[in-house]
């Protein structure tokens, strides 16, 4: 195919009259399409609609040390579940504590106890600096720049990569700013872009030079055994911190958002023993029990690191053909047209396009004016701006696999027409 770069301006009139027919097409349809979230398919959820009846009216409620879960009790999870989600997250027993249903709940939480505490080591809380900093590699996710937002953290947004952040960048950063409290790190198939972090960016995470003493990778790893495709191992981080005499730098957070029932899954968040004693301290502080019959539930229906490595090879099933569909629709239409270039994720939930410079917004405007609505052009960046108006994130999951195949002929027309717009501008 012709790159359009290299057509004459005749022809790019005559193609853009083209594709907007072609896009008034698609407007007559009435399509109604919505893919602005990465939520699993209704195919998904049903995988674990027996989860509902392992707990019940006739079921014995106690966990194994003989606590009643329907009543107040030990606040850091039953030890069922602290035992399964410490094998999940590859730590020990005593360096995790469960607890209530979604992962965003603790990230927040544990920002916001930051601002007003500071973690363990801090001279003072983070909030007390003028001008306290968070590391956003970019492209991220929206939900975390919008607690830096909410909370104060300036936000210094790092290009990410395949195998994960730029280091050389990330380390002169830390070294040299004392403000600069911590950083986002989605490890394995990051959202949007897919990344998994290498060993050698993960060892350099680990031992690098910080300004701030008190410095935390808010590590969230939701797609820890998310494969689609083809695992890509990524190491333990507890354990290379501790290795190289860093313990007490990343709080690792994970849940079964996306295993069991999204939303309605059970969090924990995991790190040194020191670190999760001393945020044991403040979870007593702020609560008398997470929602103890959900961790009974999850954990008499998962039951163990094999069982949800075969749930999520049924999701993997469910979602296979969905990210062919993305794939294959990109590959067929815009393969060499010299109007962007996508991820090819081996798992997690998302794809991202990289349109043009200057072409995203018009993307997902002309999408979200023929009845598909993406995620905001933007919401990959700080502050939902995109400096390049380039990354969009797309998220097959949710649609019925004919509504995203239509989807996604809509949006490679409207890339099209944005890219043909750009160059006749
Ligand atoms: N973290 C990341 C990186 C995500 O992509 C998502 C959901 O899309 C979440 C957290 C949300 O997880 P939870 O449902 O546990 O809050």
């Amino acid at each position: 195919m012709e790159a359009y770069q290299n057509l004459s301006r005749a022809q790019l009139e005559a193609l853009k009259a083209r594709l907007e027919q072609d896009l008034a097409g698609y407007r007559a349809r009435g399509l109604s399409l919505n893919m602005a979230r990465g939520k699993p398919s209704a195919e998904q959820l049903d995988l674990s609609m027996e989860m509902l009846d392992v707990v019940n009216s006739k079921s014995d409620c106690h966990a194994e040390d003989g606590a009643d879960c329907r009543n107040y009790c030990d606040i850091y999870g039953i030890p069922e579940a602290i035992r399964l989600f410490a094998a999940y997250m590859g730590v020990e027993e005593d360096e995790i504590v469960i607890c209530g249903q979604s992962s965003l709940q603790l990230l927040y939480d544990a920002l916001c106890r930051a601002m007003l505490q500071g973690v363990l080591g801090s001279d003072k809380p983070w909030g007390k600096y003028e001008h306290p900093k968070f590391i956003c590699p970019v492209p991220g996710y929206d939900k975390h720049f919008g607690f830096c937002k909410f909370v104060g953290l300036e936000m210094i947004p790092v290009p990410l990569r395949a195998d994960g952040p730029d280091m050389d960048l990330v380390e002169k950063l830390v070294a040299g700013d004392e403000s600069i409290k911590g950083m986002w790190c989605m490890p394995k198939f990051s959202n949007p872009f897919g990344a998994c972090y290498s060993d050698e960016v993960i060892y350099r995470l680990a031992r690098m030079q910080c300004a701030a003493k008190d410095f935390r990778l808010f590590w969230d790893n939701a797609y820890s055994y998310h494969v689609i495709y083809k695992d890509h191992p990524v190491l333990n981080m507890l354990d290379v911190c501790k290795e190289v005499g860093n313990p007490d730098r990343v709080f690792l957070f994970g849940s079964t958002s996306k295993i069991t029932m999204a939303g309605s899954g059970v969090t924990f968040i995991a790190a040194s023993r020191a670190n999760t004693e001393f945020i044991k301290k403040q979870y007593a502080v702020q609560t008398v029990g997470w929602d103890k019959m959900n961790m009974l539930r999850h954990v008499r229906y998962l039951k163990s690191m094999d069982n949800i490595k075969e749930l999520m090879k049924k999701h993997a099933a469910i979602l296979r053909p969905r990210f062919d569909a993305v794939l294959g629709t990109f590959d067929r239409e815009l393969t060499g047209l010299g109007v962007g270039d996508w991820t090819r994720p081996d798992g997690g939930f998302f794809v991202t396009y990289m349109a043009m410079p200057g072409c995203a917004k018009r993307i997902v405007q002309l999408c979200a004016d023929t009845g598909v609505t993406l995620t905001n052009a933007g919401a990959t960046h700080p502050g939902g701006v995109d400096p390049e108006d380039s990354y969009i994130r797309i998220a097959p999951t949710y649609p019925p696999l004919e509504e995203l195949k239509a989807a996604m002929e809509v949006f490679c027309v409207a890339v099209k027409l944005a890219s043909v717009e750009k160059l006749l501008a």
